[in-house]
């Protein structure tokens, strides 16, 4: 059984999801999609965007010499989501959210106390 690559948890080999730390996991492979196969003797992780943002559960990682989930990185538009900024933005949004409701209710406390001056 395949293990997450961040928490080192076994997980199901078709998992899209790790159940312990819920990190997303892309190479759970479903059938019928197309298989990408080495052509030079050089593994596919090697060039693959889900080796490089280390989100690939698959078994064969980092030696598969054909996987369904391929993802040239060099032309993959799937970027690394540290280096994010919306998803960086949208994190900090959920981890402060208490915090910008207590602003938001001070400004609107505010406004409500000049508007009757
Ligand atoms: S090519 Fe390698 S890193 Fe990419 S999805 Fe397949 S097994 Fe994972
Ligand atoms: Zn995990």
């Amino acid at each position: 059984m395949p293990e997450c690559p961040k928490c080192h948890q076994f997980v199901e080999s078709r998992a899209i999801a790790c159940p312990h730390c819920r990190t997303s996991l892309k190479a759970h492979g479903h059938p019928g999609m197309k298989l990408f196969r080495a052509t030079e003797g050089e593994p596919l992780c090697a060039n693959c965007a889900y080796h490089a943002d280390d989100s690939c559960n698959f078994p064969k990682r980092p030696y598969a010499l054909d996987c369904t989930l391929y993802q040239d990185v060099r032309q993959s538009q799937v970027r690394s989501p540290q280096y994010d900024a919306s998803f960086q933005l949208q994190r900090w949004v959920k981890r402060n959210t208490p915090l910008l409701w207590i602003i938001g209710l001070l400004g609107i406390s505010l406004a409500v106390v000049l508007m009757r001056r």
